[in-house]
């Protein structure tokens, strides 16, 4: 019978119990079995046993005189919870103890548990291996995942750190280019400005040298008017960009007829420069919602760049068609033509193609402001041009349905 309950104590669930039941069949309370832990060579409670333990000079004695003597009674605190109580402790040879608690047993009554405690402390001591050997491989594997995860965050933060670095460095770049343009933009707003006024004040200084009351001459009164419209049109295109920065170009829609408004603008633009023909080849009624000066502005702006580009040739086309439910109207000149590469980018702000920025006065805004009225108008836009030869600009708008 006792040697049932002794080998219940393999069972490492059932293994406090067997032993508290090994203890009452000799008439005790409590069984408690020591073994040695390797790793830092101190009798501990096998596995299965209640691991907190009072490790004071009590029990230090205690322990040492059943090392020394193989079995010795004397009094022990069991786990700091009851009363000093009698213990009992045999020695098992490879080191481990056993001991009982609250009981008196005399040598002989346990001779059986004592031959059997080291085959006990022997099963004990492999679990306990055992236990270590699985402590430190899933340490190991906790280390390892840590180890990884770590790896993976510093890796992530380098890269973070180099887009940082990219980022601060395209937007030094960036920075460095904008303040370039502004300066680059300045330059040419204020040559742009002053060359008309320069005009405007030699006229005016001629008129005063000939004095009060001599009547204007003609051709000096086109030209300075010529001049004060230009100025008039870059600052206009000046307000209006900054308008658009901010959202703030305003549009004043109503129905119109936009064959009234190309025979109009085409008619304006005639009488300050003679030295092109406008032909107007094809203007069907087209009615539309639309800003009229804003369109207006649109169509002077293609004029007024297609006589511009041309300087060699003396006419300019502009035609409408109505194409399903829109307006495509085309304006044409036979001048310097545009090469393919600067096609894409002509309506970018302050954008000016190589060849026009030595020889002809513009400030790259016309075709900015245009392409934005276009687009407030649901309409769009597209060129066709060969150097030296000529170009034609192309815009959509939607007409009112009838
Ligand atoms: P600007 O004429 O003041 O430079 P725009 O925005 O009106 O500004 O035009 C932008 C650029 O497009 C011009 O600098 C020129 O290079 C090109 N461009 C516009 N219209 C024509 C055209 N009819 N023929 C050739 N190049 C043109």
């Amino acid at each position: 019978m006792i040697l049932n309950i002794i080998s219940g104590m393999s069972d490492l669930n059932k293994r406090y119990q067997c032993a508290t039941n090994v203890a009452k069949h000799f008439k005790c309370s409590h069984l408690l079995i020591l073994i040695k832990d390797p790793e830092i060579d101190m009798l501990l409670p096998a596995p299965g046993f209640p691991q907190t333990l009072s490790c004071d000079d009590q029990w230090n004695s205690f322990l040492d005189n059943v090392k020394a003597s193989s079995f010795y009674k004397g009094i022990l605190n069991f786990r700091g919870k009851f009363k000093p109580m009698k213990a009992t402790g045999i020695l098992s040879p490879d080191g481990s103890v056993a001991i009982l608690f609250g009981g008196d047993p005399a040598k002989d009554e346990i001779k059986l548990f004592t031959e059997m405690l080291p085959v006990l402390t022997a099963l004990f001591l492999q679990e306990q291996k055992t236990q270590i050997a699985q402590t430190k491989a899933s340490f190991a594997e906790d280390i390892a995942m840590r180890a990884e995860r770590l790896t993976t965050t510093v890796d992530g933060m380098r890269l973070l750190l180099k887009n940082a670095l990219v980022k601060q460095e395209q937007d030094k770049l960036a920075i460095e280019a904008l303040l370039r343009k502004k300066d680059e933009f300045l330059n040419i707003a204020s040559h742009e400005l002053k060359t008309p006024l320069t005009s405007l004040k030699a006229y005016m200084q001629l008129l005063q040298k000939q004095g009060g009351g001599v009547k204007l001459p003609q051709d000096i009164a086109t030209r300075s008017l010529k001049q004060m419209q230009r100025m008039e049109k870059l600052i206009a295109d000046l307000l209006d960009v900054s308008k658009i920065s901010n959202g703030k170009l305003d549009y004043n829609m109503a129905t119109l007829n936009f064959a009234d408004l190309l025979n109009e603008t085409v008619e304006s633009i005639q009488i300050i420069s003679p030295s092109h023909q406008i032909i107007i080849k094809n203007n069907p009624d087209a009615v539309l919602m639309g800003d009229r000066s804003r369109l207006d502005q649109v169509l002077i702006n293609y004029l007024t760049n297609a006589i511009k580009y041309s300087p060699d040739d003396d006419k300019v086309i502009i035609s409408s068609e109505k194409q399903g439910s829109d307006l495509v109207v085309s304006i044409q000149d036979f001048g310097i033509g545009i090469e393919q590469e600067h096609i894409n980018k002509l309506y970018d702000r302050f954008y000016r193609a190589d060849s026009t920025i030595a020889n002809y006065a513009g400030m790259g805004l016309g075709l900015f402001v245009t392409s934005e009225i276009l687009i407030r108008h649901g309409g769009s836009f597209w060129l066709e041009s060969t150097p030296a030869k000529g170009s034609t600009f192309f815009f959509k708008l939607p007409l009112q349905s009838e």
